[in-house]
């Protein structure tokens, strides 16, 4: 179903609010209801080319300025993005589906990426390195790696952005960012915040248009020294391979797959409602979600019942209703991906204990009921491509040395989550398992001041955290030879 367009917004270059030179736009879909919401200047590599370029001029003075100065504009920025939630958070659920709460925090984690960055950019600290030889003196310096690309997904708009946006720009970098083609308004709103705190023209610039287009701009380039992805392994692939010619700097957030491990000593009803909610946030489509659930034999039983319980009664609808729990898919590919992997898993002899299609009570939408899988058979594909999906398969295991296998057992490696009271299991997971970020007890364990990103094909380096700061900063090594006298 299309509706009138409300408005075109613009690209976000040099300072100016830009049409696409060819003249182009784009409809961006309200995922519960199929409308166009709005349009949107859909550029091109030309428009990559001028916002680097800008970027580059813009970058002396950008650097020049004290860590403080810079700062205060991150900090603003925060202020205002706090100010306009109820704004940016209708935006954010009309174009990306979420309730309305889910979008509120998003954009309150968002806010304070950027202030707490604005405080780590004060703390780039070199070192004083003790000298082997008389009369010399070594020092490393912190410096800017220069302009940065920054590429993100549909599934959280805002934070992805916030995660690279702010760090760089806190060191002195400056930045090109390009969204996800489906979800660009919530991100043009947060940079009439960063305008409005008083951003100079160039320093961050908003790009829209065909990805590929876009990333060979960024790719082929001198001027972007460092490419910052979130998105798909395939996608980060291609781009790691690209970057290997100009020997560029990239960062990868990647795909994930994660194990969620349920011990005996845990409360199986309590932990049922604590994956619940881990899982179906943001309908799954999280890379951080888990998607494989191990439940010890001898609480299996009451855990199944439970979350099968928890997973039945979630209100889904429009994301701007109140109550609504779980919103629409993103898209329609992304539901149908749903179902072929639900499809897939029951062919080879999986039991659905609920959902496991399509929901019936919307006219328009892309409304997938919350399932849950037992009786998986290791052929089915849901157990290793990641599912970005609200389904959750249900499996088993008795010893600790078979489920810390068994978890591994995967390309990915960004997160892990355990259940257990127990701290010497706690500690033999944290160390067994291969991932970026270990939850034990605790389903969503994303804050500013905490390394984000994964080991093996989920990524490489690190978001937030002060690791998230060094991921824009070369180390500079200075070495003084003293006169004699
Ligand atoms: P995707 O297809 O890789 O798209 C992500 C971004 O890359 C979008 O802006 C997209 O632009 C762009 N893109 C697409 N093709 C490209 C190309 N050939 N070169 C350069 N850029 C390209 O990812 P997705 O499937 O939409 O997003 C979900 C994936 O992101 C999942 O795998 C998920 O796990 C991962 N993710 C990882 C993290 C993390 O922190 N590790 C966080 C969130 C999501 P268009 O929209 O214009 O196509």
């Amino acid at each position: 179903m299309a509706t009138a367009t409300a408005s075109l917004k613009r690209m976000y270059i040099d300072g100016k609010w830009s049409a696409a030179e060819n003249g182009k736009t784009l409809g961006v879909i309200n995922p519960a209801t199929e409308a166009v919401i709005d349009e949107i200047a859909y550029g091109g590599r030309g428009e990559a080319r001028h916002a680097l370029e800008a970027a580059q001029r813009a970058m002396p003075a950008w650097m020049k300025l004290t860590a403080w100065d810079r700062a205060k504009i991150l900090k603003k920025t925060a202020d205002l993005m706090r100010e306009r939630l109820d704004a940016l958070a209708r935006t954010l659920t009309m174009e990306q589906g979420k309730p309305v709460a889910e979008s509120k925090a998003e954009i309150l984690h968002s806010a304070d990426t950027f202030e707490w960055f604005a405080e780590e950019g004060k703390r780039a600290y070199g070192q004083v390195i003790p000298n082997s030889q008389p009369g010399k003196r070594h020092v490393t310096v912190k410096h800017p790696v220069g302009v940065v690309g920054a590429i993100s997904p549909w599934n959280f708009p805002i934070t992805l952005q916030s995660r690279k946006i702010a760090p760089a720009l806190a060191v002195g970098c400056t930045v090109v960012a390009k969204p996800a083609s489906q979800t660009p308004l919530s991100l043009v709103q947060v940079f009439e915040c960063m305008i409005e705190a008083g951003l100079p023209a160039g320093v961050a610039n908003l790009v829209m248009g065909p990805a590929q287009e876009i990333a060979d701009e960024f790719l082929e380039n001198p001027i972007c020294r460092k490419i910052s992805f979130t998105g798909s392994t395939e996608v980060g692939k291609q781009l790691m391979r690209g970057a290997a010619d100009q020997v560029k700097r990239i960062s990868l957030e990647l795909g994930g797959h994660a194990p969620l491990i349920v011990f005996p000593d845990a409360d199986p009803e309590a932990v049922a409602k604590a994956a619940v909610i881990g899982k179906f946030r943001n309908n799954g489509q999280v890379c951080i979600a888990p998607s494989r659930f191990f439940i010890h034999k001898d609480v299996q039983k009451k855990f199944t019942e439970a979350a099968v319980e928890f997973a039945r009664n979630l209100k889904l609808g429009n994301g701007l209703d109140a109550g609504t729990e779980i919103g629409p898919m993103f898209e329609k590919r992304a539901m149908e991906q749903a179902i072929a992997l639900v499809d897939d898993a029951k062919r080879h002899g999986a039991k659905v204990l609920t959902g496991g299609k399509r929901s019936t009570r919307f006219e328009h939408g892309y409304f997938f009921e919350p399932t849950v899988l037992a009786d998986l058979s290791p052929q089915s594909r849901i157990l290793t491509d990641e599912p970005f999906a609200p389904v959750m398969p249900l499996l088993d295991f008795n010893k600790i040395e078979d489920v810390i296998q068994a978890a591994n057992n995967t390309r990915y490696g960004l997160a892990s989550y355990v259940f257990t009271n127990d701290l010497t299991i706690a500690w033999r997971m944290a160390e067994g398992l291969e991932a970026g970020i270990i939850c034990i007890n605790d389903p969503v364990p994303a804050v500013p001041q905490c390394p984000f990103g994964g080991m093996k094909e989920s990524g490489l380096g690190r978001e937030l955290a002060h690791e998230g700061l060094e991921a824009y900063l070369e180390t500079k090594y200075v070495s003084f030879k003293l006169r004699d006298s």
